[in-house]
């Protein structure tokens, strides 16, 4: 499989240009970490797609009377493990082939931080900005009531992902509730606390993301404190961390939305942006003196923390970034060309797998308390958090180390592992 391709160039030339498709670039990581393992290629042929996706169209009586399809997914890419895990994202440009690729990476998310799961991802097509509270209501009812036979507790629970969040699993619960006649809190997590929510996980991906920004730091001996923070991104894992970041004394520099960027060397007012934005994290509007989007990524700053959405570092831009540290708070923000280019500048990334590992991690604990009817504090949760992130960095860290090889390579080396070991033991391969 090539990470290239070749495309016909403005004057009708072959040029090489990069692949940005990302279920082929994930393909194409599992290989080479299969590979290395030792695996045959019957595990690659295992891994490489979803077990099952099921494509469902959902009518929807909107506001005015109409009533409208909407498209939606849900791929369970392995259940070796366990049940699959994973969030529903809401976007106008969700495709199968993202919600596979989202899948794979939740498999090995799970992996990393070695929770009794494997992958799953779902998707709708739409745009839940402009469409009103009632119509995302039914929309989200629909969806449970559509897929409601391949998902539960025990088969394949859902979680809150781009554009969603706990109102929305509040309904969704409710709908699966209603279809099997019991309360069935462990079907979904980041449902509000009163609900059987936990604590801790709507902060939970900015929580481990500053775990890992922690450790990648120790690692390059650089002081958070005073450190110049650039985030991509204010939506949930990126507004959540710039505060995180903040508090722990270091200089958020830059952050952006869909809009626009806002960059102050001296250090971005963090509570008074986290206070203006919305609930999609736009805040940018609000301001005249913004800088682009590229701009933002090549600052002078110590760690850059993509937290927005696919393909935002690439081979063209690779060599401008000026970070010590790249830490991967969206899925997929960085090609393979680019991890290649960053990795030879000796530049430490924390790919997107085990950086944004925190959110699963917290929906597993939710989905315990559920499973137990026991409720933890908020003190228990983010200390196991901090114990399940640190041996994962320090996992992924060392085997990158050991082996010679990237932190990509190396976090997909890692959660890889469980998953073909399980499909081994059960017989599949
Ligand atoms: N959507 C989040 C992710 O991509 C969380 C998934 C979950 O909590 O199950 O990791």
């Amino acid at each position: 499989m090539e990470d290239k391709d070749v495309v016909e160039g403005k004057d009708n030339k072959k040029k090489v240009t990069e692949n940005l498709n990302l279920l082929q670039s994930t393909q194409t990581v599992i290989k080479n970490a299969l590979n290395k393992l030792g695996y045959p290629e019957q595990v690659y042929e295992l891994l490489k797609e979803p077990l099952r996706i099921l494509t469902v169209r959902i009518p929807v009586r909107m506001d005015d009377g109409s009533v409208r399809v909407f498209t939606g997914y849900r791929a369970q890419h392995n259940d070796a493990v366990g049940p699959t895990k994973g969030g529903v994202r809401f976007h106008p440009d969700v495709t199968e082939d993202e919600v596979k690729a989202l899948s794979i990476w939740m498999s090995l998310k799970c992996g990393i931080v070695d929770l009794p799961y494997g992958g799953g991802k779902g998707g709708i097509v739409c745009d839940p900005r402009e469409m009103s509270f009632r119509e995302l209501e039914r929309l989200s009812r629909g969806y449970v009531r559509a897929i409601s036979q391949i998902v539960g507790p025990t088969k394949d629970i859902p979680a809150p992902d781009v554009f969603t969040n706990s109102q929305i699993m509040a309904w969704m619960m409710d709908e699966y509730s209603r279809i099997r006649e019991f309360d069935s809190p462990g079907f979904i997590t980041g449902k509000p606390l009163v609900l059987g929510g936990s604590h801790g996980r709507e902060s939970a991906t900015a929580k481990g993301v500053t775990i890992c920004i922690e450790e990648a730091a120790k690692r390059k001996e650089i002081d958070l404190m005073g450190a110049r923070v650039v985030v991509q991104g204010f939506g949930n894992a990126g507004s959540y961390l710039a505060k995180f970041m903040h508090d722990a004394g270091a200089k958020v520099i830059g952050i952006s939305d869909a809009y626009g960027a806002l960059y102050d060397e001296d250090g971005l007012d963090i509570d008074y942006l986290l206070d203006r934005r919305d609930s999609f994290g736009t805040v940018t509007k609000l301001f005249k003196d913004t800088i682009t989007n590229k701009e933002l990524l090549e600052l002078d700053c110590d760690i850059l923390v993509p937290a927005a959405i696919e393909n935002q570092i690439t081979a063209e831009n690779a060599h401008n970034i000026k970070a010590s540290i790249v830490v991967e708070a969206a899925n997929g923000p960085t090609t393979l060309e680019a991890t290649r280019i960053l990795t030879e500048r000796g530049i430490l990334i924390v790919p997107d797998v085990l950086a944004s590992s925190g959110g699963v991690t917290v929906s597993y604990f939710e989905w315990v308390q559920n499973n137990q009817g026991y409720y933890w504090t908020e003190e228990e949760v983010e200390q196991k958090l901090r114990d399940v992130m640190v041996s994962a960095f320090e996992n992924v860290y060392n085997t990158a180390l050991s082996r010679q090889i990237d932190m990509r390579l190396a976090a997909y080396m890692v959660g890889v592992r469980k998953m073909a070991e399980a499909s081994r033991f059960r017989g599949w391969v």
